[in-house]
């Protein structure tokens, strides 16, 4: 059983390798993102408490996300290990994830870093696409279905842009990273299982390199 987390800005790469790895080691992708889309769009309370909030740029307070975060982890496809894309992302959150993975005898194994600049992170996230069956991501730019209109994995016609993909929210989002999800590099740093990757380079090397990580 692995638990990894990966951490970096929106639009360094978390989502896309969080899907490769979870086919390759039979992990569990949790993206509290996804988690809150969802909720949006269902309309429940969580939903409605989140959308202004996500739609700025800002961050969802601490207590719905952590409530969020352990049910989800209680669920009996999360026993063989999950990879969180998105959460933590405050020294509030590390913590409380802390407490629930040693409340059931589990710990983290690693935790990578995917480094990437910020005015890279704004051109990557204003042209990013998934597809709407099974959330494979694609760009504009850098990494167009190899037949148009058409997802790789899944063969769907159907691609979904987000709501916050756009330029001014991306900017928000970053400050919001460097303020409150940083200082968690030095928290992981302290706890040794932090891993640095360069997140400009080609996806399947970051990916490359994340399988060395996790042996
Ligand atoms: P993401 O899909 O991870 O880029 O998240 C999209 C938006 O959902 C963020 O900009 C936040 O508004 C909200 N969000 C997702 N995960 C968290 C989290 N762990 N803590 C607070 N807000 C979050």
């Amino acid at each position: 059983m692995t638990n990894l987390i990966l951490l970096g800005p929106p639009g360094a790469g978390k989502g896309t390798q969080a899907k490769r790895l979870e086919t390759k080691y039979g992990l569990v992708q949790l993206s509290t993102g996804d988690m809150l889309r969802a909720a949006v769009a269902a309309g429940t309370e969580t939903g409605k408490q989140a959308k202004e909030i996500m739609e700025r740029g800002d961050l969802v307070p601490d207590n719905i996300i952590i409530a969020m975060i352990a049910e989800r982890i209680d669920q009996p496809d999360v026993s063989s290990g999950f990879i969180l894309d998105g959460f933590p992302r405050t020294t509030a959150q590390a913590q409380a994830l802390d407490g629930l993975l040693k409340f059931k005898g589990r710990k983290l194994d690693h935790v990578i870093e995917l480094k990437v600049d910020d005015e890279a992170l704004v051109e990557r996230v204003s042209g990013r696409f998934s597809c709407a069956k099974c959330g494979a991501s694609y760009h504009d730019s850098f990494n167009r279905p190899k037949k148009e209109n058409v997802c790789d994995v899944c063969g769907a016609t159907e691609f979904k842009r987000r709501a916050d993909d756009n330029a001014e929210t991306v900017r928000q989002r970053l400050s919001a990273y460097h303020a409150q999800t940083a200082p968690l590099l030095p928290y992981y740093e302290a706890q040794g299982i932090l891993r640095s990757l360069d997140g400009m380079a080609e996806i399947d090397s970051i990916t490359d390199s994340m399988e060395k990580v996790l042996g």
